[in-house]
Order: C-alpha cells, then structure tokens, then sequence
C-alpha cells in the first residue's frame, strides 16, 4: 500500500465555540489514528529526525512501537531521553527539529512526531501503573534545584532517578515555570504539568514553593544546610518594554504580568478567583513570537471584540509556531505587519485609549539573519485601544544572581557555564536553560537539566 503523504489529521476544538473556554484546543490522536500515522514512518535507517531532535529520542524506536500497539513501551522508549513527553509534544517546536529532518517531508507532510510523542504519554498517563521513576530510598548527597520550569523539573528528575535528595525551590505557589504561569491551559493543560511533578514527587523529590532563592534564602545557606551541589534553573521572565511615550498608562500590560494574571492566577475564572484583569474590548498585542499569540489569543477568550497583532516585520518573519499562529488567525486575532508603536495615548484617567504606529519597511538582514524594519519617515497608523501588552521579549531576571557576586554573568546579565558541563564559575553551583542561553525553547532547557544532572552525578560520585 503506498504511503499516505498528509499527515493523520489531530481533531481540535472548532474556532467558533473554543474562543468561549480555556479548554485545550487540539484534541489529540485517538489509537486508531494513532497507529495511522505510525504506519507513515519508513523506519529510515540513517534517522534524521534523532539528529533534529534536541535531546536524540530514538524517535523510529517508539513510532515502531506505537504501530505495534504496545503504547506503554513506546512511552518508556521516549522517556530513557525525555522527562517531560506529554508536555514536549504539545509545545515543541518540532516543525523546526525532528519533523524538519523527516524525509517524509520531501515527499509530502513529515510525520508527525510531536503528535505521536503526545499520544504515547497521554496514554501512560491514563494507565494508573505510570510511574516513570523508582523512588530510590538510598539518599546519596543532597542537591538544590532553584527554579521548577522545564530545567528544573529534568535536573530533578534526573538526579531523584540516580538516588540524589532533591529539593526544588520555587518563589511562585505552584511549579511548572514557564508551563504555569506563560503558556494557556488551551495550548497546555494544567493537570499535565501536575501529573509530571506529581511523578517526581512520588520519586521523592520535595518540592518547597513560596522561596525566593537570593531573598529567602542564600544560595550559600543552602551549603550550610548540607546541600552538596545547586542547579541554577531560574528562567529569564524579567519583562522588556518599548520605551515609548504612555508606557506607564492604565491597561498597557507586560506579556509576563498579562498571562500570570489569566493562567496561573485564574483571571478568567473571576469572581471565583479574585485576580482579574481590566475589562478588554479593544487590544493591541505587540510582538510576533509564541508569547505574543498566547496573549492575543487569551484576550479573545476573556472577551474581547478586536484583538489586533502589531509587528514591525512580515509574517515570513515571525518566530511563532506556524500552529499557533494559524490557530490565531482562524481564532480572529487581526494581523498587522510593517507596523510599530512609537506611543500610546491616554484619557483624563490615564486610561489608554489609542496606539500610534509608525509604518515599517524590510531593509538589509540583522545579526539573526532576518530583514531588519526600517521606519517610513512621516507614515503612521492608529489604533483605538483599551488594553496593550506588549510581548517583544524578556531578559535575566537580576535578583538571585545580584546576591551572588562570585557568580560570573556575561554582558546581557546571563549566567556563564562551561558549555559541556554546565558549572558555572562557582564551584558545584550549576546552571541550565532560559538563564543561560537566554529565551529559548522548552527541549532546549529540559535538556539542559539533564546534561547538568549528568555533570552533577559524575562530580559527587
Ligand atoms: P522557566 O520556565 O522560566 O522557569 C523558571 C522558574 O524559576 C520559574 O518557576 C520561576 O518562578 C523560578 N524562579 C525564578 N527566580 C527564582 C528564585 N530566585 N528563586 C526560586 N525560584 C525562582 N517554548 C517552546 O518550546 N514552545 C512553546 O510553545 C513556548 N511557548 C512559550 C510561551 C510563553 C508565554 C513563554 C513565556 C515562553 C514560551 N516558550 C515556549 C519558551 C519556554 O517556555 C522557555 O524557554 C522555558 O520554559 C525555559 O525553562 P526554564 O526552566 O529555563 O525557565
Ligand atoms: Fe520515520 Fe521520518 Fe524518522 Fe524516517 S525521518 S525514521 S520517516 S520519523
């Protein structure tokens, strides 16, 4: 039988009903279509797609798996290299990594192994017998984790599964990172994050919540306590802002504060939770990336008429995932190109009210490869608005590493590692994902907790 070319389609909730809940919006493969899509894998034997993969799952190894029915194993399969599967398969930007290596795709769709990657881990998690690490009850050396996003959560993991203490220390009420607090129960839902530090918890890692590593506790009171060695997992969540005249009006928000107020605080579900935010009707998002389409896209769900994506190059351009951004649109978020805010207007109340954007053109490439915007002198576009928030990117939160002075930062303010063993210039403090490298990916941070536990376990042995 010749090979299908398109992908197994995933069902997902239709557009018109899924902008009224924060309910996950793709569906997920059933078994049947499951076992479909495996069927697609030509089992190639030089595997590409494991050399697009971050973290090298033996990506045919599980899809031959899952063609033989024995899901279980499949999952297993994933796990020897990925911690946090369930989760990498809704949010990772395969089309970029493994599916772009997939020879399939040169001769229609790739397969679709982030699809298969999720449906082998919601599987497992729907079996009770899942549970991914043993706990050992052998404690060797204590090991501090600070920080509970992707980087975190691996290390952890990693070295729970090795027979280390591990506590993780988080200055938010819940873990998960980035998956809490950022990405929308819609693209993620909350009950996967759980069930993953539910697993480490059962592996017996402690989790203690509400400590600001820096101010609650020093990061050398954690070696007076007895803790051998820390990983440095803090992600790098410190807002940036345009710059711009009316910044500090009402109603301009910061992506972060936007998106902790409607996911983590549960701003949607007022009055039953008590963290609202202001009433939205008329909304500019600025930004191209991931986080300005979950912000734009939250601002539907909350009820807004007009949510309008600003930014200043093409869509070529935009570094969202192709997913999410056609999501967006067939959402009815209004996208506007070539276009960049130089400032905000308000009313008697300081309420904002109007966005002026000067219009843009592509000039020569940038250091990153893509065209860079140039202003048309004199050429504006306005907008009404209520609400804006702006989504251009973070930088190094400064708290924890200004307590530390030993700490080498380079010129941005990130945390210098040794690439290959991620030890930072303090002895037996590590550090791994978003605080080194800067924003990146989900894979890429995971991965970085997993080569530092590595490191840690081979130094304390
Ligand atoms: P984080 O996830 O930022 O976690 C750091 C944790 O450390 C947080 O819980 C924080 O509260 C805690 N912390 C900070 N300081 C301290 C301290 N002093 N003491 C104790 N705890 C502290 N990537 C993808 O691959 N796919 C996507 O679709 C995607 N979408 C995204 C959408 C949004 C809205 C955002 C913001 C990011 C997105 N990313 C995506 C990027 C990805 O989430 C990050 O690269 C990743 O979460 C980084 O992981 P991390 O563990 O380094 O840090
Ligand atoms: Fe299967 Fe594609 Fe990997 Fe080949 S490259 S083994 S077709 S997933």
């Amino acid at each position: 039988m010749p090979v299908k070319k398109e992908k197994t389609k995933m069902l997902k909730q239709n557009p018109v009903e899924r902008i009224k809940n924060f309910n996950e919006v793709a569906l997920g493969y059933d078994k049947k279509s499951a076992i479909a899509e495996a069927q697609r894998c030509l089992f190639c034997k030089n595997k590409p797609c494991v050399a697009g993969c971050p973290v090298n799952i033996d990506i045919p190894a599980f899809i031959k798996l899952i063609k033989e029915e024995k899901f279980l194993d499949a999952w297993k399969k994933i796990k020897e290299e990925n911690y946090l599967p369930a989760i990498c398969g809704r949010v990772c930007p395969q089309e970029d990594q493994c599916e772009a290596a997939c020879t399939m795709g040169k001769i229609g769709e790739p397969v679709g192994i982030g699809r298969l990657e999720r449906f082998a881990a919601d599987f497992a998690y729907s079996k009770e017998s899942a549970k991914e690490i043993s706990a050992n009850t052998k404690k060797r050396k204590k090991v501090a984790i600070v920080g509970s996003g992707p980087a975190g959560l691996s290390a952890a993991g990693a070295l729970a599964e090795a027979g280390f203490g591990v506590t993780v220390f988080e200055a938010l009420h819940l873990p998960g990172g980035v998956l809490a607090y950022g990405i929308p129960e819609f693209r993620l839902p909350k009950s996967i994050v759980a069930k993953e530090v539910e697993n480490l918890s059962a592996a017996g890692v402690e989790f203690r919540y509400g400590y600001v590593i820096g101010k609650t506790k020093k990061i050398s009171q954690l070696f007076e306590e007895g803790f051998s060695a820390v990983f440095i997992g803090i992600g790098a969540g410190l807002p940036r802002f345009m710059g711009i005249p009316g910044e500090n009006l009402n109603g301009v928000y910061s992506a972060n504060e936007f998106l902790t107020r409607v996911n983590l605080m549960k701003a949607y579900k007022f009055p039953e939770f008590v963290t609202p935010v202001k009433e939205v009707k008329h909304v500019a998002v600025v930004g191209g990336g991931n986080v300005a389409m979950d912000a734009a896209r939250c601002a539907l769900r909350l009820g807004a008429n007009n949510v309008y994506n600003i930014y200043r190059r093409t869509r070529k351009e935009m570094p969202a995932r192709e997913e999410e951004i056609e999501n967006a649109k067939e959402e009815g978020v209004k996208f506007n190109f070539l276009v960049n805010p130089v400032e905000l207007k308000g009313d008697k109340e300081w309420n904002v009210v109007k966005m002026k954007c000067a219009k843009m053109r592509l000039g020569e490439p940038d250091d990153s490869g893509r065209r860079r915007p140039v202003e048309i002198p004199g050429e504006f576009e306005y907008y009404d608005v209520d609400t804006v928030i702006i989504a251009i990117g973070t930088s190094a939160n400064p708290l924890l590493p200004s307590t530390i002075p030993e700490l080498k930062l380079n010129k941005r303010g990130y945390v210098e590692v040794n690439p290959e063993t991620l030890e930072t210039s303090m002895e037996n403090v590590y550090a791994g994902g978003d605080i080194v490298t800067g924003t990146a990916t989900v894979i890429s941070a995971m991965n970085a907790g997993k080569t530092a536990a590595k490191s840690i376990i081979k130094k304390l042995k």
